[in-house]
């Protein structure tokens, strides 16, 4: 019996291995996760205040044996043998597959030439937030390098923990990739009004750590000293076993609409991937979005099963600062004209039409679940290709519905 494997326990690998048990498959299930935790989730890490110091596991440790499902923790894969069907680990065993699943996920991108220290930081692990969160307690100043997702969520955390907060983006403003500069704004006021210290269209040229704290080099020649530096540049997808077994990549590891690779043994998904998005005439796009790697995970399941399931979900996200959550659903590339509908004084959908008045994309940010509905409802409208009426879309008094 070779059976399924699974390489990477983070949500791609962990629902996909679930899934496969829910469809009735009765072989071996082996998912290999070189963490040497339970799988966690990792959207906690960012957030939160103190309830962000208990990983929240994915699943209970004894679902794994109910499910019959064999999780080999802490341990890596190093090499994948195609034409074999074989899978091998850095603790010399070798694996054969009937199909493949890899769930490998992404890396932060580091500062060129600077590494981690116990004062330079980036955020991917559970390990790497205890190490953040050691800073956050402290007088000292926390610089974050980068004004996305992970460190604008970093610094709502800092402030709620009291730390000095400096946030520096080498564009004019934050979230510059996917999100409306309306709605960007309306964070970076936030934020300021938080008291952190936001400073945009800064290029950093030099980064030296010192025992005694991190000193920022500036390309007009000025530094600054802070105690401790978190980089949010991105994340790179980690494609290394797949492409050293001679898969084709592009921008991760490229599958189809079935999410299978260039060998049709072996399946991707979640943010080691890119695929082509249905709703979007198949353009090929990576995600890195916890609710894409769970569907994701969900479909190569069944066609790892000899399904032919098409992934067309509507890409989605989310993320929590202060109180604002933002959620963008769809992507607004080629949009042509903007529709705001103003929920409240503090809560706002913008949607984004294409040159037919289809709808593309919708990006809301307000208190709590103030947004979720309608983004939610526009979702829908994005799938199935609506034209909305561009009136009822500006009115909150008419449902989308
Ligand atoms: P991962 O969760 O990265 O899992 C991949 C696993 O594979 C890792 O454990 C890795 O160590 C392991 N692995 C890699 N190579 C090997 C190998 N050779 N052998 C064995 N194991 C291997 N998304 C949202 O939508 N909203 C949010 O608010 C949000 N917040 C986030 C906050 C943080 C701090 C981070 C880091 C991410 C956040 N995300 C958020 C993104 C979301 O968590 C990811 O999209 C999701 O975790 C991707 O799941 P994955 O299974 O593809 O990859």
């Amino acid at each position: 019996d070779k059976g399924m494997v699974i390489v990477g326990a983070g949500e791609a690998g962990v629902r996909a291995a679930f899934a496969l048990r829910e469809r009735g498959y009765q072989g071996t299930v082996t998912l290999i996760g070189d963490e040497p935790h339970l799988p966690y989730e990792r959207p906690p890490l960012s957030k939160g205040g103190e309830e962000a110091e208990t990983v929240r596991a994915i699943v209970a440790n004894e679902r794994f044996a109910e499910a019959g499902i064999t999780f080999l923790r802490g341990h890596r894969a190093i090499s994948v043998d195609p034409a074999r069907h074989a899978l091998l680990l850095e603790a010399g065993e070798t694996l054969s597959y009937e199909r493949l699943l890899l769930a490998t996920g992404a890396a932060p991108r580091p500062f060129p030439g600077i590494g981690t220290s116990d004062r330079i930081h980036v955020l991917r692990t559970v390990e790497d937030a205890s190490a953040i969160r050691r800073h956050m307690r402290g007088d000292g100043r926390l610089a974050i390098l980068g004004g996305g997702f992970i460190g604008l969520e970093l610094a709502a955390m800092g402030r709620k923990l009291g730390t000095a907060v400096t946030l520096f983006e080498a564009q004019a403003r934050v979230l510059m990739r996917g999100v409306p500069e309306k709605l960007a704004l309306a964070l970076q006021a936030r934020h300021a009004a938080e008291g952190v210290e936001l400073l945009c269209g800064v290029g950093i040229e030099t980064i030296a750590d010192g025992e005694s704290g991190v000193t920022i080099g500036f390309a007009d020649g000025r530094q600054i000293k802070v105690d401790a530096l978190v980089v949010g540049i991105g994340a790179q997808p980690n494609t290394r076993l797949a492409a050293e077994a001679g898969l084709a990549i592009d921008n991760g590891i490229a599958v189809d609409r079935h999410l299978a690779t260039s060998d049709r043994h072996i399946f991707a998904a979640g943010d080691c991937c890119s695929f082509p998005v249905t709703a979007y005439g198949g353009r090929r796009v990576r995600l890195e979005s916890w609710r894409n790697a769970q569907e994701q995970g969900s479909v190569a399941a069944a066609n790892m099963l000899g399904e032919a399931a098409s992934f067309d979900a509507v890409p989605w996200f989310w993320s929590d600062q202060y109180d604002l959550t933002l959620q963008v659903a769809g992507l607004s590339d080629g949009a042509t004209s903007t529709i705001g509908r103003t929920l409240s004084p503090e809560a706002e959908i913008l949607f984004h039409l294409d040159a037919d008045g289809r709808l593309l994309a919708a990006s809301g940010l307000g208190p709590g679940g103030a947004v979720a509905r309608d983004i939610r409802l526009a979702e829908m409208l994005i799938a199935r290709g609506t034209r909305p009426d561009r009136a009822a879309l500006a009115d909150p008094s008419v449902k989308l519905k």
